[in-house]
């Protein structure tokens, strides 16, 4: 077999992972591509795998070593080759799955494939926080939310506002290529929360372009450049094309994949969607990306999750 597994079909999938011991492997090789080091002495000097202890001990210091030990994996209690189907379900479909359909595909209640998917979106979450957006940079705010009386469109609904910004590169005589996304379900739209906003997800120096809304003045005092373009007679996607395409797609995974979506789990979902939209170029590796991702992710109690 050998890392990096690139996704192909579903028989190829379940032909190479057959059994627990197969996805421990491979699982291994992601964490470890030199070799598993002992997490007490740092030797890789291991007797063969205790089948019961499901861990390796180590022949030096005599440590029981388990491969997932500070993995978003350990003690779930849920076996390596279900964690390995769901991560190949998320990342073959293009838009996500649901927990009710997780929970049949790999046969376990509903709780635990939902717990499951919140786990892989924390982890994508995770990945997503360690970059920034560079040089130029739309930001923009949407409204998501179950329509309720007195809704006005836009700004000033009870709906959940969320900001977003889409970096772009732009080409001298052509259209202009929407490069990657962050989104952030806010309380409101301040202009305290939306400096926030940008200045951990937007690098120093970079040049942002807005509608012109009152709120983003102040990015300038931050290191920041503020291409402003009043919308004035003209249309919202002319003035932030790449924002309100990203927006559009949005809504359509809003209501598609997930028939609408509770407010307190808005994040999460939202962290999916633009860890797919940052990958879209990339999903014959997502698997493994993903797999990686969950790795790096540290066990999280299911309190944790509901928070
Ligand atoms: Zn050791």
């Amino acid at each position: 077999m050998g890392a990096p597994y690139s996704s192909k079909n579903l028989i190829d999938f379940f032909k190479t992972f057959t059994t627990e011991e197969i996805c421990e492997k491979y699982l291994m090789e992601v964490r470890w591509p030199e070799g598993m080091p002992c997490l007490q002495c740092g030797k890789k000097n291991f007797y063969p795998r205790l089948k019961k202890r499901r861990a390796y001990q180590c022949k030096e210091c005599r440590f029981f070593n388990r491969p997932t030990a500070g993995t978003l994996f350990h003690r779930t209690h849920t076996p390596l080759q279900h964690w390995f189907v769901a991560l190949f379900l998320v990342s073959f479909d293009k838009r996500g799955i649901l927990a009710l359909f997780l929970s049949k595909a790999i046969g376990v209640h509903y709780e635990t494939a939902w717990a499951m998917l919140s786990r892989i979106r924390r982890a994508m979450a995770k990945r997503e926080s360690l970059y920034q957006l560079q040089d130029y940079v739309e930001v923009d705010e949407m409204f998501i939310g179950a329509p309720s009386e007195n809704t006005k469109r836009g700004r000033g609904t009870d709906k959940t506002p969320v900001l977003v910004a889409v970096s772009y590169t732009p080409l001298e005589n052509q259209e202009e290529i929407p490069g990657f996304a962050k989104l952030r379900a806010v309380d409101n739209v301040t202009e305290d929360i939306v400096l926030k906003f940008i200045k951990s997800h937007v690098e120093v120096g970079a040049i942002i372009r807005t509608d012109g809304l009152s709120v983003y003045p102040a990015i300038e005092k931050h290191g920041f450049k503020h291409d402003r373009e009043p919308l004035k007679k003209r249309k919202a996607h002319h003035v932030l094309p790449h924002v309100h395409t990203f927006i559009s797609n949005l809504r359509s995974f809003v209501q598609g994949t997930y028939h609408g979506l509770s407010e307190i789990h808005l994040q999460q979902y939202l962290d999916e969607f633009s860890y797919r939209f940052n990958r879209r170029h990339r999903r014959d590796e997502m698997f493994d990306r993903l797999l990686r991702a969950c790795l790096e992710t540290t066990e999280m109690p299911f309190s944790a999750l509901t928070r």
